[in-house]
């Protein structure tokens, strides 16, 4: 069986052509599924014998809900089942320009960042292009809304499943499907750097972030094992390709630790570095996690590195935390579910 989610809607067409049905009912399926109508069955206006064939070969991935947690802020964080049983989480903020998603693009992630709990049982396995859209799909239909904003943020590194993620932007984007604008979504990475090169020669307009975390290789390598691979050099040369084929800026996103990367030291470094860039700095008061040791900064520090940044001319904001009350950081409602099932 196959996940139609998994499938544009030309692809959908070709096939229902192959089965000698008509190729606008490809179009009328996925109008039933974005909806919120997940069963062929129920599908009124097509036809018996193609609702027979699409039950017979397909099923509609949507994941289960196994706990949906709300916070004070209007945050919602789901932990959500995969046909398979594997356990995902999606976070959905609503903001007043708008609600956002935070997708989760593997089940668990190899990449091994230190304040990351995400990592902490390694990648389990990709999610398919179809695995990724269901959760926009799903929480439509819990919060009875619109998605505008995607953010590629949740468990996993997505250029670590690069053609299932390019796909699911694909599917994403048509207007045939949920008709997000590329400028609506954004993509965030470790720092891989042969894909953030093949990622610029795709010429997309999303928003690509870029988690630096730190100002030096050394300070990186201590939070980060992918920063024995590529030194900050190489990403900041990976990010120059990707501006110049794509015209967009880039965002730079740095996880404040008490004590470890929040010096002004570290601050001067960071401005040396980004000088003359097209880029923008978001800096994240980092969730703690119980497993991991790192602490998160003083409000005092935030604020000095914040104003240093300004100093020098780069544009900084300050992320809002959302859902702290909630273990919305990533990785962690998925790490107690596993820790409370084994
Ligand atoms: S922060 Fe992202 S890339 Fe790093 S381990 Fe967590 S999910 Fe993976």
């Amino acid at each position: 069986m196959i996940n139609i989610l998994d499938l544009s809607q030309e692809e959908l067409k070709n096939w229902l052509q192959d089965n000698n049905e008509k190729a606008f009912r490809a179009e009328q399926v996925f109008n039933w599924i974005y909806k919120g109508q997940w069963d062929f069955k129920e599908m009124k206006n097509v036809n018996t014998s193609a609702i027979d064939k699409l039950t017979a070969n397909f099923y509609i991935g949507i994941p289960k809900v196994l706990e949906k947690l709300y916070s004070k802020d209007g945050t919602i964080k789901l932990l959500i089942a995969l046909s398979d049983g594997n356990v995902i989480e999606t976070v959905i903020m609503k903001y007043k320009h708008g609600n956002s998603i935070c997708v989760s693009t593997q089940v668990g992630c190899r990449m091994g960042c230190r304040f990351c709990a995400s990592t902490l049982g390694g990648r389990i396995r990709d999610l398919t292009a179809g695995e990724i859209l269901s959760q926009i799909l799903l929480a439509e239909v819990i919060i009875s809304g619109k998605i505008s904003n995607v953010v590629l943020m949740g468990s996993g590194e997505p250029l670590d499943n690069f053609s299932n993620v390019i796909k699911f932007i694909e599917l994403v984007n048509s207007p045939k499907g949920l008709n997000i604008g590329q400028r609506h979504i954004t993509l965030s990475t470790c720092g891989l750097v042969p894909k953030i090169y093949e990622l610029a020669d795709k010429k997309l307009q999303i928003t690509l972030a870029i988690s630096l975390h730190a100002s030096t290789d050394e300070k990186r390598k201590e939070m980060m094992p992918i920063a024995n691979r590529y030194s900050i050099n190489e990403i900041l040369q990976a990010c120059k390709y990707y501006t110049d084929k794509t015209n967009r800026r880039i965002t730079f996103e740095y996880a404040l630790v008490k004590g470890s990367n929040d010096t002004k030291e570290d601050a001067y470094k960071l401005c040396d570095l980004l000088k003359g860039t097209l880029s923008h700095v978001n800096l994240i008061p980092i969730n703690e996690v119980t497993e991991r040791e790192y602490q998160r900064s003083e409000d005092r520090a935030i604020l000095e590195f914040y104003n240093i940044l300004m100093s020098k001319g780069i544009e900084t904001t300050i992320r809002r935390e959302m859902g702290s009350d909630i273990n919305a950081a990533c990785g962690q409602l998925r790490r107690s579910y596993i820790d409370a099932t084994r």
